[in-house]
């Protein structure tokens, strides 16, 4: 495997899930959200969350993290662990969880007066200290990854909002993260632009990036999960493959939910 800045951490063959989340739950006020979850990611792997609106999707994905801070519940994502039930859970350990993933959401506020590339080096030059030149060096090869080694000078304005996404997803590996979070990407494009941004992802899982996706796209989860987790109500209802998940799933839930979106 390449071990240049923009391929995945190369994993031993036989290390554990690099994610392992046991108990996650989470309350707004009187708002149960996440009841109790429990899942593992394995390392190379990509598995796409889908369920209703409100079902806590979001709110697992902001968990991974600590954007959202869980009330209780294990997350342990590499080789940082952090117990949401033991408080306090400190600023450093929150600061150490959200090293090891990027996230991607629904839309990117790209900086306006920057440049595309600017866009790119801007977290980790500031968040890591790194070397100026060298993070501009990662951040091309990154712009190529995602097809836009051309729009480097560009401004934000000038891209569409399939390329605009695109730069998000850059700017999240810019970090070097283990693992890759995706909150709908997808769901704020306009229809024709949504394909580019899957294919990315696909590129993205195919160089054996681990990714945790939430999306409605379900050909896309059919294609390139290795896991799909369907979610209502707070809790993960659902959990295998998308054949097991997807075609032939085992509660009126599920089979509800895909009846409505199919
Ligand atoms: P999904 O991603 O499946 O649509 P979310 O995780 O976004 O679900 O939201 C689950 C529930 O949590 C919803 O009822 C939502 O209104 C509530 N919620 C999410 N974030 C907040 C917040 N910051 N404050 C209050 N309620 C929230």
């Amino acid at each position: 495997m390449s071990t240049t800045p923009v391929s995945p951490d190369p994993v031993a063959p036989q290390s554990g899930p690099l994610v392992t989340v046991r108990g996650l739950a989470k309350s707004f006020g009187d708002n149960h959200v996440l009841r109790s979850i429990d899942f593992e990611v394995a390392p190379g792997s990509v598995t796409v969350v889908v369920g209703p609106s409100g079902s806590g999707k979001t709110t697992v994905l902001r968990s991974l993290n600590a954007l959202d801070v869980p009330d209780a519940g294990v997350v342990r994502i590499g080789d940082v662990e952090v117990d949401f039930g033991r408080a306090p859970v400190t600023k450093k350990q929150v600061a150490a969880l959200r090293a090891q993933s990027g996230m991607v959401f629904q839309s990117h506020h790209l900086f306006p007066h920057l440049t595309v590339l600017q866009n790119v080096t801007s977290g980790p030059v500031l968040a890591s200290g790194r070397d100026q030149a060298q993070a501009a060096t990662e951040a091309r090869e990154l712009l190529r990854l995602v097809g836009l080694a051309e729009k480097a000078d560009a401004y934000p304005y000038q891209l569409s909002g399939g390329q605009q996404q695109r730069v998000g997803i850059a700017r999240a590996l810019a970090v070097r993260p283990k693992l890759m979070l995706f909150d709908e990407p997808t769901s704020a494009l306009d229809p024709e632009l949504v394909g580019e941004v899957l294919s990315v992802m696909k590129d993205l899982a195919a160089q054996g990036w681990t990714m945790v996706v939430v999306t409605h796209e379900i050909r896309f989860a059919q294609q390139v999960a290795d896991q799909v987790l369907f979610m209502d109500g707070g809790v993960v209802v659902e959990r295998g493959t998308p054949a097991q998940v997807l075609t032939d799933p085992s509660t009126d839930r599920a089979r509800q939910f895909l009846h409505r979106i199919l």
